[in-house]
This record gives C-alpha cells, structure tokens and sequence, in this order.
C-alpha cells in the first residue's frame, strides 16, 4: 500500500492557537494519522501522512473547518509512513522568519505554467531559491541564485546584497510555498517592484511538469530526506570525501556534531558514518565508553 503525505500550510488569523492544537490532535488521532503539525496565531502550516483514505478524510474536514477551508494540499505517495508519530505544536510563528512582514502584501503567486513560462523566455530576471544551501545542494530549478542561508532567518542578509536590482522582475520559490509568502512580502517591504512566486512550491511544479527546469531531488523535513520528485533519479552532487555520484544526506554520527553530510556507502564504512577524522575520534571514543559502561551492568555483585 502507498501512503500518501500532505504538506499544506494557511495564514489566517487564529485566535486560539491552542484549541487549534486539541483539534487536531484529536481528529489526527481519530483518523490514525502520522506527521507534524504548526499552528501560531498567524496561521497552520503541517504536514501529515497516512493510507490515501485517511488523508483524504482529513483534507474533507479541513475544507469544512470555519478557518482552513481552501486551503491547497501538496500530496506526495511513498512506500513508507516519512513520520514516526504525530505531534502538533503552537509556536511563535508557523514559519520561523523572526522580522514582522505584512502577509496581506506578498508577492504575485504564479502556477506552474506561468513561472515555467517566464524561466523560458524572460532572461532578464533574478530567479532565487528560498531555501538554505543543503537544500540547494541536492536539488534546484536551473540558474537559481542560492542564498547560501543556513536557516531562513538569514534570508534579509541575502536581500541586503540584492540591493540595487530592485527594478527588476524577481521569481523565487521554496518547496511547499510557505517560505516564498514571508520572503516575497518582506522583499517589497525593502522596494523591490515586480515580486513573484511559485505557488505550492516545488511539489506543486514538479507534479505538473516534471523533468523540465527542476534539477536533481528535492530536499523534504521528513525522515526521507529526499524525495526524487521529477521520478528520473538524476543525481547533481556527489560524496563530499571521494566525489562519487551521491546525494542521500546522513547526519554525522557524532552527537556532539550532527551535521547533515553527503557521505556515500564506503565512505560511511571508512569514516564510520562521522563527518571528519575528529569527529570519527569523538564518535568511538563515545562508543567505547558505552561498551564499558554496559559491562558494568552486568557484572554480579561481589557482596
Ligand atoms: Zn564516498
Ligand atoms: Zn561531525
């Protein structure tokens, strides 16, 4: 069986974030639903997975529910539930940006269609990834700037160096759309004029019009990691130590480090799944303790 995923999100103004959170817990329960949910006075932004009737039982109670109807559903199939269990949380925001922007001045919001368009036959115009280096790293629409942020709260410091272009036509993306709704509206916020972006993000464009500007995978915050959306399994990078074709992202087994790598199969034999020599040190050390300690426990007692 497939299990279809959702990733959806909606600004609207939300007056009691916690009884939202209740809600969904119980109606996420009800319908035996995995996944992860945000909800913030500014709105609801989740991604959730289940067998494809569960989760077209909870887009129905979604589109009935006073605050989240119309809301636009990105739905992805995989061979396995991506979340281990269900979680909601109320947070400061459903998108952590930390700059106040005004939602209701956000850029243009272009389908599919139209943003390939204008990629095709406009070659004055300033493309931009809105999402952070490792994401571009695996995965990007050809010619896109990357901001090399590595969280979206870095983004203002990538428009400051923009400064300059504010005439020109802008086109920028993330991968559900969330991210482009704060970034567009605090890009006009800074002057620039013609600001646009790609509606339902990455997984809405590739659905429709796969292998063709996109480029390799696409990064998702589930536990896959990766997702192949244009189905060609195209690989644009490659193992950071022995520069083989790779692109499945791992973190260092060093607790103390835990960085994202791409380390291919071998690689992760030599290194023992470890980012550097150091942390490899670290990571054995660490093991080695464990090993004496669980011999500890279970030597009898002398007395
Ligand atoms: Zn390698
Ligand atoms: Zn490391």
């Amino acid at each position: 069986m497939k299990i279809s995923i959702l990733l959806y999100y909606k600004f609207v103004n939300i007056e009691k974030p916690y009884e939202i959170k209740l809600q969904q817990e119980e109606i996420c329960k009800e319908l035996g639903l995995k996944g992860r949910i945000l909800i913030a006075k500014e709105g609801i932004n989740g991604s959730v997975s289940g067998s494809k009737e569960q989760t077209k039982s909870y887009i129905k109670f979604m589109n009935s529910h006073p605050l989240f109807g119309k809301t636009m559903f990105k739905e992805e199939l995989s061979k396995e539930h991506p979340f281990k269990r269900f979680s909601a949380h109320v947070k400061k925001e459903i998108v952590r940006f930390e700059k106040p922007v005004n939602m209701k001045n956000t850029g243009a919001h272009l389908n599919p269609k139209e943003f390939l368009n204008i990629l095709e036959k406009n070659k004055d115009i300033i493309l931009i990834d809105a999402r952070n280096d490792y994401e571009y790293e695996v995965g990007h629409f050809k010619n896109a700037i990357n901001p090399e942020t590595e969280t979206f709260t870095e983004f203002p410091d990538f428009v400051e160096k923009l400064k300059g272009n504010e005439n020109k036509k802008i086109l920028m993306y993330c991968t559900g759309g969330i991210r482009c709704e704060k970034a567009s509206a605090y890009m006009k916020e800074q002057g620039f004029k013609d600001v646009n972006q790609l509606k339902g993000g990455v997984l809405n464009f590739c659905k429709q019009f796969p292998n063709t500007a996109w480029k390799g995978k696409l990064f998702v915050f589930d536990k896959r990691l990766i997702s192949d959306v244009n189905q060609s399994g195209e690989i644009i990078t490659s193992c950071s130590y022995c520069k083989k074709d790779y692109d499945q992202y791992r973190n260092c087994k060093n607790s103390l480090c835990d960085k994202l790598i791409i380390q291919c199969k071998s690689c992760q034999e030599d290194m023992n799944k470890c980012c550097s020599e150091a942390c490899k040190e670290i990571h054995e050390k660490h093991l080695r303790e464990k090993q004496i300690a669980n011999q500890g426990k279970h030597r009898i007692p002398i007395n």
